[in-house]
């Protein structure tokens, strides 16, 4: 399970065919025959793949969305989940702080910066009983749970049911495994990834940060893994 303190992410869905679909998507742009014939003969995994990719490559993005991946995600901050749920293309199913009520203290996420303080980390777990009380007594005294929620701070724990595309994830993954993104929604994502990756390895190269995809970095402030877009546009080009 790794760290208890990280988000925990499991793939519970994706197209047995995934390869075949995005293959036949691909092929019927180009083809005379009916998609499902296409489908039927298709042919090997190093032929789908080279097709796949030189699609994929000149940006017919639509030929993956087709392609639907489920993931379960727990012990993430609502801090982390309040990001996540501002991509427009994907679906959520999260737990709600209206109708589950906590009982006792409410479970909640140490950023690593807090856990390396021993001062502030004991404080901050003083905080959380606070608000964990003051939660218990609000509920005792008859506040709905949807009205003593607002005493609830980023860091509680949560969990989802997210959905969304492939073309979507490979967006994911290029905003938020940069290293821009803020470290929770970065270890989420990349746990996103290898769950997929670990079944689908072609997918690694699409995967990645889109300082990647780039070839250059187009942030403001580059962590150096690339030349900045600047540096990059003053090269001459290959030919
Ligand atoms: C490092 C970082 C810092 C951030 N800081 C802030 C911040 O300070 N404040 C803040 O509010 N947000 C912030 N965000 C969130 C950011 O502004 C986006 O809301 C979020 O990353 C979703 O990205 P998106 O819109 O590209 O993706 P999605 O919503 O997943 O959409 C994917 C793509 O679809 C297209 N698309 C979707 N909807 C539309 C539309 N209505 N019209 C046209 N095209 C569309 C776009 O091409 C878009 O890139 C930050 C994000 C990052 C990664």
């Amino acid at each position: 399970m790794g760290n208890a303190n990280e988000p925990v992410v499991n793939l519970i869905s994706k197209p047995e065919n995934m390869l075949k679909t995005i293959y036949t998507a691909c092929r019927t742009c180009y083809s005379a025959d009916y998609p499902i014939n296409i489908y039927k003969n298709a042919v090997d995994e190093e032929k789908m793949l080279k097709l796949i990719e030189r699609v994929i490559g000149s940006g017919h993005f639509s030929t993956i969305e087709h392609i639907q991946v489920t993931f379960a995600i727990s012990n993430v901050s609502r801090a982390c989940t309040h990001q996540l749920v501002r991509h427009r293309h994907m679906s959520f199913s999260q737990k709600s702080q209206r109708y589950v009520k906590e009982k006792g203290q409410f479970d909640y996420i140490i950023p690593p910066t807090v856990e390396k303080n021993p001062e502030i980390l004991e404080k901050y777990k003083k905080f959380m009983e606070f608000t964990s009380n003051f939660y218990t007594e609000m509920t005792e005294a008859g506040i709905p749970a949807e009205d003593a929620r607002f005493v609830l701070p980023n860091a509680a724990a949560s969990s989802l049911v997210t959905s969304l595309n492939l073309r979507e994830l490979i967006h994911l993954a290029h905003i938020r495994l940069c290293t821009r993104a803020q470290y929770e929604i970065r270890i989420m994502v990349k746990k996103m990834c290898e769950e997929l990756t670990k079944e689908e390895p072609w997918l690694k190269k699409y995967l990645v940060p889109k300082c990647e995809s780039l070839g250059y970095c187009d942030e403001d402030k580059s962590c150096g893994r690339k030349k900045t877009k600047a540096e990059f546009l003053k090269e001459p080009a290959q030919v």
